[in-house]
């Protein structure tokens, strides 16, 4: 068996080499960590997509004991289609000014290669309370693949005391967390040539209405800023990420489809927003449109929701968290990440990672050496944490 370790940015070279955006498959990657674990006797348990394209990893190390810590990860990357990379974006390259580049080097790639540089050590400690590993994939698209992953994992192991999800943090620890929604409205029309208006629906002007609408309720939650909680903006936001429709400037679009999301802070009503927006097309938009034609209607559907995490919910991960960086305070952050699928199952949860989120999915990603040496150094303390526990 395998004793040698490869250090955290030997392995962060490996992981950065698989393409893993979200819409390819991350299996060629799951199976590469399933045989480095396996090289050091450490047996993994793969929970596959419905299609058997994907697949999210867990393992553990030590005891089949409760009180365990879980390091989670996702292993799926956002694209680089259309940015400008000074470096090739799968080959991790150190510039002299010590950053390390490549996709997915701080977005997350670099929490995972510190843990499985790890796997040596955290197999020579005498560990008195197990650790698990959960990699997950399509975090970027939604979270999708967490569920399934978390609910295996919380079904198979005695129950952990804390969850890190090592998402960029700069290595602070961050104990609350906006909620977040996906949805997607589909408008359909009535195709007309474009001299004829009173002939058909536009699809496209009335999902300009929605747009609109959405814009006066954004405005209106901006009101209602909260400065008991430290995220920037600190209110709800709103976003249409995504408007697709029409086939012809003299047609009158037949569908236009929005891909928007809002974002909540935690301890607001995680659901007001899409309650409102099915309430105002039901009683107003909808109506407007069936007059212009029978045949029009709308269509509202949730594509992803995370839940907020409250910092008094994630008291005890904090304070372990916090042992472990050497910090004296916690952080909030207005951006999702699978931490809140966790504190859902009732595990304390914290999010704590190397790297800066203003270089996450941006051209010329990086982590910097320092902040790898950072976490190396927190994972070490977890192990020494585990020993005495
Ligand atoms: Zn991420």
């Amino acid at each position: 068996m395998r004793t040698q370790a490869p250090s955290s940015i030997e392995m962060l070279q490996r992981l950065v080499a698989f393409d893993t955006t979200s819409r390819n498959s991350n299996l060629d990657l799951i199976e590469d960590i399933r045989s480095y674990l396996s090289e050091f006797g450490v047996a993994s348990t793969l929970v596959p997509n419905a299609e058997g394209t994907k697949a999210n990893l867990f393992a553990t190390i030590g005891p089949a004991s409760e009180g365990g810590i879980v390091l989670s990860g996702h292993t799926d990357v956002v694209p680089v289609d259309g940015q400008p990379w000074s470096t090739d974006p799968w080959t991790l390259t150190e510039k002299p000014d010590g950053n390390l580049y490549g996709r997915g080097t701080c977005d997350m790639k670099g929490f995972i290669a510190v843990v499985l540089s790890h796997v040596p050590a955290f197999q020579r400690a005498r560990l008195k309370v197990p650790m698990h590993f959960a990699f997950s994939y399509d975090e970027e698209v939604g979270c999708l693949g967490a569920p399934a992953l978390v609910e295996k994992l919380m079904g198979n192991v005695p129950r952990p005391r804390a969850v890190i999800v090592g998402e960029p943090t700069m290595m602070g620890v961050v104990n609350a967390q906006n909620a977040g929604g996906g949805i997607v409205t589909t408008f359909t029309g009535v195709e007309a040539h474009s001299s004829m208006t009173h002939l058909g629906v536009s699809a496209i002007h009335f999902a300009g209405d929605f747009i609109h609408w959405l814009n006066e309720l954004q405005v209106e939650l901006a009101g209602r800023k909260r400065s008991d909680i430290d995220t920037v903006p600190g209110h709800t936001t709103i976003n249409v990420g995504i408007m697709s429709g029409g086939t012809a400037g003299n047609i009158l679009a037949r569908e236009c489809k929005l891909n928007w999301g809002y974002r909540t802070l935690p301890g607001d009503d995680p659901w007001e927003v899409q309650r409102r927006a099915e309430k105002y097309i039901a009683e107003l938009l909808l109506p407007k449109m069936k007059a212009k034609h029978p045949d029009a209607s709308i269509e509202l559907k949730r594509r992803s929701f995370l839940p907020a995490l409250n910092p008094d919910e994630n008291v005890e991960a904090a304070k372990l968290a916090l042992e472990w960086t050497g910090g004296n305070r916690t952080y909030a952050v207005p951006y999702g990440t699978e931490a809140g699928i966790f504190r859902g199952h009732g595990v304390s949860t914290v999010i704590c990672g190397p790297g800066d989120i203003a270089q996450a999915h941006q051209p010329d990603e990086f982590v910097a050496r320092a902040q790898m040496d950072a976490c190396d150094a927190f994972v070490g303390r977890v192990i020494k944490w585990a020993e005495t526990a």
